[in-house]
């Protein structure tokens, strides 16, 4: 991919790689708690001794465990978008907006490190729908 002169240098864009990679692992830490809880009521059994209970509750908790999967959907969502930030970083080309090219400011990346987009495109993007 071409540079972006919009583009952060690596230098600047160090911190924000901090941030990415500090929210991913709490996404991350989410994602597989919320995932053992739907999985597995009992959180004991994660020490691996035994598996022997827990499948004569399964069917009970039906509506619980759909309502957790829903939310690692969505966090599986902002994973995504924190993946491909992190690739933007690596690429150089973190901080332009991917689809004007424009300049990202930092006080919006502060508020979502994540994002791809200015405030203008974003707007855009979701009108658009
Ligand atoms: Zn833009």
């Amino acid at each position: 991919m071409a540079k972006l002169k919009n583009a952060m240098k690596k230098r600047e864009s160090k911190p924000f790689k901090e941030l990415l990679t500090a929210l991913r692992a709490r996404l991350r830490g989410d994602v597989s708690g919320l995932a053992n809880a739907a999985l597995n009521k009992n959180p004991a059994a994660g020490s691996g001794s035994t598996l022997s209970n827990h499948m004569a509750d399964m069917g009970s908790d039906q509506y619980e465990q759909d309502f957790s999967l829903s939310l690692m959907a969505n966090e599986g969502e902002v994973l995504e978008q924190i993946e491909s930030a992190l690739a933007r970083i690596d690429a150089g080309t973190y901080g332009a907006c991917e689809e004007c090219e424009g300049k990202i400011p930092k006080m919006r990346l502060n508020a979502i490190p994540y994002t791809a987009h200015c405030v203008k495109c974003a707007e855009k993007i979701q009108r658009s729908g």
